[in-house]
């Protein structure tokens, strides 16, 4: 099933559970725009290449589209549709003035040099022109995407303004540097939310985080600072997986050694010191308490989830269980915290970078994380009280509690003309 279909499936499972308007079903069934460029850059050795980036925007009813864009092979119209959907949910779940998109490039960062990711990031923003802007549609990172990625951006929307106004524009973008404009703490957020609706989740069932032991996969932004924020927990994190290989230690691993031998040369877990490689199959179904899927989207299906042994999934990445994994998942018993709930702590953080720029003011940590937090227990509580009245799984819940927000809006406004 593609992650588009997936989509669609999560969102009819919903749509139906709270009987929608079916002139609403119709509007969110579809997206709004989808954009497609090709565009030119010159690489380092002199030759041409032409590139395929993508935005699509899903909706728009409660604000700006917002969303990431991703530089990964798997970019495609369809993920971008699956992706941009996904956002739309997220930012109406945490209650933000925003609706929903997402786009790429289809490529393989790892074989461009970093004079050529300027480049390719620099045209592609150039070739969105202004179907992007601070008002309309404010991407920011994903997938292999960065602070650094954003600043570009930035700088060259920037460069197509106006003289006096481009200082205006620096909100076109979040996730940029903290000297650029961006956020302290929008680096971490989305780990740290990932941590605090864990630590909701062992509220909920009376457990205690400290000993617990858990798996992550992927160890880009979204995993490593999930690890960091649950070894503060006093969890112990026994194996990571990501493209390079699948490491193993018992006795756990710790996440700050990792990062320093994963991230500076884009090398990845494999090889790091006091861990066995383990065959990549067996992943899943390792003896542990939580699953940390941070990585890309159908990870887990009706093959693999029925040996997971966790009880929790906690969803870093966006779409990691599919519908079949789903079923599987759910029939077992295990706790799901879905992607749109889970890892909105990306976005919210995305929403108060924008906030502070607009309003040229300068936050603190402190206050960020406090806030952040504030938003994520809230949201998760909506969540639980959802499934609870419908009752049904935490997922079709946080849809459901996403659309209603939306199918208001769409009520009170009307349909124009
Ligand atoms: N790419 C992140 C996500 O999937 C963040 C999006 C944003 O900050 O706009 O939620």
């Amino acid at each position: 099933m593609s992650m588009y279909e997936n989509v669609q499936h999560q969102f009819t499972k919903a749509a139906d559970l709270m009987k929608l308007d079916e002139g609403v079903r119709k509007i969110l069934s579809i997206t709004n725009n989808e954009i497609l460029v090709n565009f030119p850059v010159k690489m380092d050795d002199g030759r041409i290449e032409v590139f395929t980036g993508y935005r699509v925007q899903h909706n728009n009813a409660l604000g700006p589209y917002k969303g990431g864009l991703r530089y990964h092979p798997t970019v495609d119209i369809d993920a971008a549709r699956a992706l941009a959907t996904w956002m739309t949910w997220k930012t109406s779940l945490a209650g933000l003035p925003y609706g929903g998109g997402k786009g790429g490039i289809q490529i393989d960062p790892k074989k461009y040099s970093q004079t050529e990711l300027e480049r390719i990031t620099r045209r592609f923003t150039f070739a969105l022109g202004d179907n992007i802007g601070p008002e309309l549609d404010i991407p920011a990172p994903d997938v292999n995407t960065n602070a650094q990625m954003m600043a570009w951006i930035a700088d060259t929307y920037m460069q197509t303004k106006p003289t006096a106004e481009r200082s205006m524009y620096k909100h076109v973008v979040t996730g940029k540097p903290v000297g650029s404009g961006g956020l302290e703490g929008r680096d971490r957020a989305t780990g740290f939310g990932v941590v605090a609706t864990i630590r909701q989740w062992a509220k909920l069932r009376n457990k205690n985080l400290k000993g617990m032991k858990y798996i992550v996969q992927g160890f880009g932004n979204v995993g490593y600072w999930a690890a960091h924020f649950m070894a503060k927990e006093g969890a112990i994190l026994i194996a990571v997986q990501d493209a390079s290989g699948t490491i193993y230690n018992a006795n756990g691993i710790d996440p700050e050694k990792l990062n320093e031998h994963a991230t500076p040369n884009l090398t990845g877990v494999k090889d790091f010191p006091g861990t066995e490689a383990i065959d990549p199959k067996t992943f899943f179904g390792l003896q542990c308490d939580i699953v940390i899927p941070a990585a890309l989207g159908n990870q887990i299906t009706g093959e693999n989830a029925g040996e997971i042994k966790a009880s929790l999934i906690a969803e870093g990445a966006n779409g990691p269980v599919d519908v079949t994994g789903d079923a599987v998942l759910n029939e077992k018993g295990i706790d799901i915290i879905p992607d749109i709930l889970c890892n909105s702590g990306g976005v919210i953080g995305s929403y108060f970078e924008w906030l502070q720029n607009r309003q040229g003011e300068l936050w603190e940590m402190d206050d960020v994380i406090n806030k952040l937090e504030a938003k994520l227990v809230k949201s998760f509580n909506q969540v639980v009280a959802c499934a609870d009245k419908y009752k049904t799984d935490w997922r079709t819940a946080a849809y459901i509690e996403a659309i209603s927000r939306i199918d208001v809006a769409y009520k009170q406004r009307g349909i124009f003309p």
